[in-house]
Parts: C-alpha cells; sequence; structure tokens
C-alpha cells in the first residue's frame, strides 16, 4: 500500500524531463498534472518556458495531456493556447482519467509517464492505474484550499517514507 505513494522518480520540474531521456526509454506519452506543477496554482497562462517545454516535447512525437482536479474554465483557459488536450475535474487519484486518457492516446501504459507535484492525487493515482510516476517540486509553496489539507497528509506520509529510507531526495 505506502509503495503507491512512491514515485519512480523525483525531479526539480518539469523542465529537467527531457523528450530524448524519455525516447530512449520508450516513452512516447506524458499525462501532467497543472497547479504548480506546470504553472503556480493562482497563475492563469503558461509562461513561455512551459511553452517552449511544449514545443520541444511536440518536436520529439511526445503526446502531452493535462489532467487536473481543478475547474473547467481554469484548465481550458490555460490548456487551449498551446493545443493541448485536457481533463478537468479528473478526480485523481481515482484511475479513470488517467486510463481514458492513454487510450485516447492509443498509448500502451508502458510509454506514458505520469507527471505532478502531488502525492496524494497524481503520484497515487498514477500509480494505482499502473504508470511510471514523477513528482515535482510545487512551484510555489502556497496552494488552493484542498490541496492544503492534502499537503499536511502528503508531509506525514513523506516524513515516514524518509525515515524509512525509502526517499533519498532532499526537501
Ligand atoms: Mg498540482
Amino acid at each position: 500500500m505506502i509503495k503507491n505513494f512512491l514515485p519512480n522518480e523525483h525531479v526539480k520540474s518539469i523542465f529537467d524531463i527531457q523528450p530524448s531521456t524519455l525516447n530512449e526509454r520508450g516513452i512516447k506519452g506524458i499525462i501532467t498534472d497543472l497547479d504548480n506543477t506546470l504553472v503556480a496554482w493562482d497563475v492563469k497562462d503558461a509562461t513561455p518556458e512551459v511553452i517552449q517545454w511544449f514545443k520541444l516535447m511536440e518536436d520529439y512525437n511526445i503526446k502531452v495531456t493535462i489532467i487536473s482536479n481543478n475547474k473547467e474554465e481554469r484548465v481550458k483557459i490555460f490548456s487551449d493556447p498551446l493545443n493541448t488536450p485536457f481533463v478537468f475535474s479528473a478526480r485523481k487519484p481515482l484511475s479513470k482519467a488517467f486510463i481514458t486518457v492513454a487510450r485516447k492516446m492509443e498509448l500502451k501504459k508502458e510509454e506514458v509517464v505520469v507527471i505532478g507535484d502531488q502525492v496524494l492525487t497524481d503520484v497515487l493515482g498514477g500509480n494505482i492505474a499502473g504508470f511510471h510516476t514523477i513528482l515535482v517540486v510545487p512551484i510555489v509553496q502556497t496552494d488552493g484550499k484542498i490541496t492544503k489539507i492534502n499537503r499536511k497528509i502528503e508531509r506525514r506520509i513523506l516524513k515516514y517514507m524518509r525515515k524509512k529510507g525509502k526517499i533519498s531526495w532532499e526537501e
């Protein structure tokens, strides 16, 4: 059970995730979270760096879909200019959105990575659904209301796993 909270990888930010490395590993698709993963939760639009990152993935034929527990308006306003498919109100950590998106991408689970900043939604959901998960450091330390509660639980889980020697990255 506890291993479902453990990401396969942990990186500082999405910019540490390179399409060439993904290609070498046979990865053809990315399912990514939005808030505090791509931009801060209270930033409306993609930054030039994020736009560049999406272009880079496209150049390498890596399909990207955004799945977010946030509302339609937020996710649509962000995703549309990037020409990226998205799922809003995804109800992560439930598996449904992850599975549906992989099917729409016409990719196998082994060909897709799940990226996100939260253990309780992105990592747990991605793991349960059977994907390779990558945890990123949240862009800002503040969060929306619901996330604040999740973070408290997350901190406890991370503390426990660190004690058990399951994780080695810096806080
Ligand atoms: Mg997030």
